[in-house]
């Protein structure tokens, strides 16, 4: 088999007429600029993939056509040269294991190991909402289905989040999973910035949240302060997580000599791809550690990494991007022509289908393709 093409398109989806606040934007959202990738074979096959990066990807692909695609670990080495000049360019990886999946006829997941073929979801919520509005969303969404739930905890006085906490564990008793995300693995100027945790108000969140049963503690510091972040999960019960941005099997693996984490989270649109975040799920598992790929891009990113946890023994949840009304699956998945849902149990299911499973709605996207 042989690539014979590979092109970018870039598509425009507005919400303006309902912007989204996340934690992690000092600036609202108000439409989704994604660049999708398709890589065509001379056996009919396509692969297809898109992440957070808007780079015109299409402008490598000499250095693809008329190359084996499943040679993957080889064109993953080009791929992360790619990205000392131009970004994350992983679409282009997922893509190519898309392709390996649809020729294999399985989903990508089994090819990858096949250790299950649905993860329990949780609700990632991706904005702060006023109690009383927070406790009717999470009812509603258990309501729904979903057994686990994400808050976030981004206010300048973390005190308020708390007690946004403390609210919804008591609306839902012992019910539901719920974990918290501090988001200050980075940030932007103009955002809450000011309110960023040191080691010592990390310590003194967690010490509260250890009464409340969360699961674990997501970015409660800035990535690269390993050694912080070790210390703080020395001192607590809670699971620490991250790594949601980090890229490359060194950067996870200071994590890992560190101590820093108890559930890695590469995205594989992020990360270094596929094999990336694949490898990285492996090298917690031999730790006892968890993994739980962050999923926060859009349909197509949560697909190809529902498929890489889905593959392995030791993800115990997916992420499912869902804060209505402002984040939905109609805004996440507008490039998908089925949106991704969860089952009345709060499963996510590896699609039926070979590779990743989804298929773009070439007509909707006629109409918001710029240049
Ligand atoms: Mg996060």
């Amino acid at each position: 088999m042989k690539i014979t093409e590979l092109r970018s398109r870039r598509f425009v989806f507005n919400h303006e007429d309902r912007p989204f606040h996340p934690t992690w934007r000092p600036f609202p959202e108000r439409h989704q600029d994604v660049t999708v990738v398709e890589i065509k074979t001379d056996e009919g096959i396509t692969g297809i993939g898109a992440g957070g990066v808007l780079t015109r990807l299409g402008s490598v692909a000499p250095l693809f056509v008329g190359k084996d695609p499943l040679a993957i670990e080889e064109h993953w080495h080009t791929l992360r040269s790619i990205a000392h000049l131009m970004g994350r360019p992983w679409p282009i990886e997922i893509a190519l294991w898309d392709i390996a999946a649809k020729k294999a006829c399985v989903p990508l997941a089994k090819l990858l190991g096949g250790f299950t073929d649905k993860l329990l979801a949780y609700c990632s919520t991706g904005e702060i909402h006023g109690l009383e509005q927070r406790v009717e969303d999470v009812l509603r969404i258990r309501s729904e289905g979903f057994r686990a739930v994400k808050l976030r905890f981004h206010n300048p006085d973390w005190r308020i989040d708390l007690k946004t906490l403390d609210a919804v564990r008591k609306a839902v008793g012992d019910s539901m999973t719920i974990m918290v995300d501090a988001n200050w693995g980075w940030y932007l100027p103009g955002d809450r910035t000011l309110g960023h945790w040191d080691v010592k108000t990390a310590r003194a969140v967690v010490r509260e949240l250890e009464r409340y049963d969360v699961f674990w503690i997501e970015e409660p510091l800035y990535a690269y302060d390993y050694d912080g972040l070790a210390e703080l999960r020395e001192h607590t019960t809670l699971r620490v997580a991250g790594g949601e941005l980090n890229a490359g099997l060194h950067e996870f693996q200071v994590y890992f000599d560190k101590g820093s984490l108890d559930v890695y989270q590469p995205d594989c649109t992020f990360a270094g791809g596929v094999t990336v975040a694949k490898k990285v799920a492996g090298m917690a598992q031999a730790a006892g550690l968890l993994f739980s790929p962050h999923t926060w891009t859009n349909g197509l990113g949560l697909a190809a990494n529902l498929q890489v946890g889905a593959a392995v023994p030791n993800c115990p949840f997916i992420e499912f991007p869902y804060d209505p009304p402002n984040w939905v699956p109609e805004y996440r998945d507008f490039m998908l022509a089925e949106q991704l849902r969860i089952d009345g149990d709060g499963y996510l299911h590896v699609p039926d289908r070979p590779g990743l499973g989804v298929e773009l709605d070439e007509a909707r996207l006629a109409a918001i393709e710029r240049a």
